[in-house]
């Protein structure tokens, strides 16, 4: 449902049933209705459309004769603080429908009318904040006092009349709002900090990938640094996975439409699916999933309970739909590789199976510096196949696998996948914004479909049960997140470049390259620049480059007769001082890379700035 839908679906008659906002949602909402309030008391022709609450403040959508100007949302916002000082009370009011009709069109309110007319009941519910009414299901706070800090975008957006283009364009005006000062001024450096750390710009800027016109929308190019970096996620990947008594499996990309008939995407995921590839006559199908091939694995062989479970893991590329308006650098794409996996186990096997995916997907985010998360456990959609006791069990079992675990979650309702109920897991990354990452879903539905079975103590043939999971999502998606969440700044067991050597002048050429040929030999991913550039435009260039760490090699470390002298920076720390045994910095990047750490925290704080290098 979009945010219009969403919106207008609140103002329905009054006592129309609807979930009880939460305290920050009414809050958001009054703040709308002071928008409102200010912007028909600056501009009494402006036409009043829908203003509900966001995920961070509000908007509200007005038909006026032309766009708002900078001036007139500051005029805006300083006429907002104004009702907020008078104090005026909120009040809910009910209004005979015919009188309301009558009271809004004297307002010059033809929208409003409009939705009245659609939507009141006998009895109009509306709410007041001095001269300005609207037509409201609240609820709402007492006064506009309690408005404590709010700040209007500075850019109005065009929006459609109830979203539907061919609808009058309204101006749709934006605001943050918090209850706190504090917390509003936090949001919107993270906003800033945000637009700093776009992973698309740091993409260009650190050379990771690009996304090219001749190859098309949506499909990713790693670029070598990227490709390094998604190397060492891959290889950490398949280590726990084996660690973990998983198998590793490989299926190709395309398969017979068949299969898909089977395992109902055909059915049910058609709208997300290319269309089919036509070989000799028999149509093939670009993989959406990899589910049917792993499945198509576990048929090859009889199966005994006694080798359940079987855990099927594949880094596999899958292609999905989407149209070309929604794309957005990694993070929406239209080719990706999923971290999947599938469990085919027995019933008796479920929940253990479970747990066992929830300790790994805390293990395997932590190693990326992700240690806060949502869960969302979403339950059956209305479009859904397999049978009500499935569904029942299969949610019973995600349930108690977070109970058993511990874990707070929320229930997403109707938020399951076709095939089966879900829980999701959201990372919140230093910004404290959340993304959906990992993945568990319960499967009853495709075993039934291609007829799985084990057999059993018994020696009958029974059903498995399939568990699909993800843990990172897409690499695509978790290397945006990454970059984002990092600033571009990867630890170092990522770090495409970990150690930069920089000589002072042409004169510590040689003995910059000794120290790069001793690190190098110690496994640490470094380059010496030896071009004949400055030695403080190298030092900004790994610096924008961000990589870990830079060592400089000036007239006192090269006149060394051990070689064994540089001094040292660091990305963020800066200067770490000069003439200092390398053997020191050798072994502590090599410990820190072996431990995955996701800061170098021991490093000294950040130091005022001094001449780069502090070389003598
Ligand atoms: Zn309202
Ligand atoms: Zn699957």
């Amino acid at each position: 449902m979009s945010d219009v839908e969403e919106a207008l679906d609140t103002t329905g008659p009054s006592g129309e049933s609807k979930p009880a906002d939460s305290p920050i949602e009414i809050y958001r909402h009054s703040s709308a209705h002071l928008l409102a309030a200010a912007v028909t008391e600056l501009f009494p022709e402006a036409q009043c459309g829908i203003g509900p609450p966001t995920d961070d403040g509000f908007f509200y959508d007005f038909l006026v004769g032309r766009p708002f100007t900078p001036e007139d949302l500051t005029a805006i916002e300083k006429k907002m603080a104004h009702i907020v000082k008078q104090n005026r009370p909120i009040e809910k009011k009910f209004i005979p429908k015919a009188e309301a009709l009558d009271l809004f069109a004297k307002k010059g309110q033809t929208l409003k009318c409009q939705l009245i007319t659609e939507k009141a009941g006998e009895q109009v519910q509306c709410y007041t904040m001095g001269d300005f009414i609207d037509f409201c299901l609240g609820p709402h706070l007492p006064s506009t006092k309690e408005i404590k800090a709010f700040k209007l975008k500075p850019e109005p957006a065009a929006a459609y009349w109830k979203g539907k283009e061919g609808n009058p364009s309204m101006q749709r005006i934006y605001g943050y709002a918090f209850f706190t000062r504090e917390e509003l001024d936090q949001h919107l450096h993270n906003l800033e900090e945000a637009k700093r750390r776009d992973h698309r710009r740091l993409g260009r800027e650190l050379d990771l990938f690009s996304i090219a016109d001749e190859t098309g929308a949506g499909l990713i190019l790693w670029h070598p640094k990227g490709g390094f970096i998604r190397k060492q996620i891959e290889d950490y990947w398949r280590d726990q996975h084996l660690k973990g008594e998983y198998d590793l499996v490989y299926s190709p990309h395309i398969a017979n439409i068949k299969l898909w008939n089977t395992s109902g995407h055909t059915e049910y995921y058609k709208a997300n699916m290319y269309s089919p590839i036509d070989i000799e006559g028999v149509e093939y199908q670009l993989k959406p999933m990899n589910c049917p091939f792993h499945i198509t694995i576990y048929r090859s062989h009889l199966r005994s309970y006694r080798e359940l479970p079987f855990r099927f893991a594949e880094l596999g590329t899958v292609y999905r739909f989407e149209r070309s308006g929604v794309l957005h650098g990694l993070m929406r794409v239209r080719g990706f590789t999923q971290d999947d996996a599938h469990i085919f186990c027995r019933m008796d096997q479920l929940e253990a199976e479970i747990v066992r995916v929830l300790d790994f997907v805390t293990d395997m985010l932590k190693a990326f510096g992700f240690e806060r998360y949502d869960i969302y456990l979403s339950t059956r959609p209305e479009k859904a196949s397999g049978t009500d006791e499935g569904w029942e069990l299969a949610t019973a079992a995600l349930r108690k696998a977070l109970e058993s675990r511990g874990r707070a979650y929320t229930v997403d309702p109707g938020e399951g996948t076709f095939y089966g109920p879900k829980i999701d897991i959201k990372i919140k990354d230093s910004l404290e914004r959340s993304w959906q990452c990992s993945t568990i879903q319960v499967d009853f539905h495709n075993p039934m479909r291609f007829e799985l079975e084990y057999i059993g103590e018994d020696g009958k043939a029974h059903q498995p049960v399939m568990v699909h999971r993800a843990l990172l999502g897409s690499l695509e998606r978790f290397f945006g997140v990454l970059i984002e969440h990092y600033a571009g700044a990867f630890p170092l067991w990522l770090a495409p470049t970990q150690a930069v050597v920089i000589p002072v002048s042409e004169a510590q050429h040689e003995a910059a390259g000794r120290v790069a040929a001793r690190l190098r030999e110690a496994g640490i991913r470094v380059r010496l620049d030896d071009r004949s550039e400055k030695m403080g435009y190298k030092i900004r260039e790994a610096q924008l480059q961000k990589v870990p760490y830079m060592f400089v090699v000036g007239k006192v470390e090269a006149a060394d007769p051990t070689g064994n002298l540089v001094s040292v920076r660091h990305r963020a720390a800066g200067d770490l001082g000069s003439s200092i045994p390398l053997p020191e910095w050798i072994d502590k990047i090599t410990r820190l890379t072996v431990q995955r750490a996701t800061s170098e925290g021991e490093v000294p704080a950040a130091q005022p700035a001094t001449q780069p290098g502090g070389v003598s």
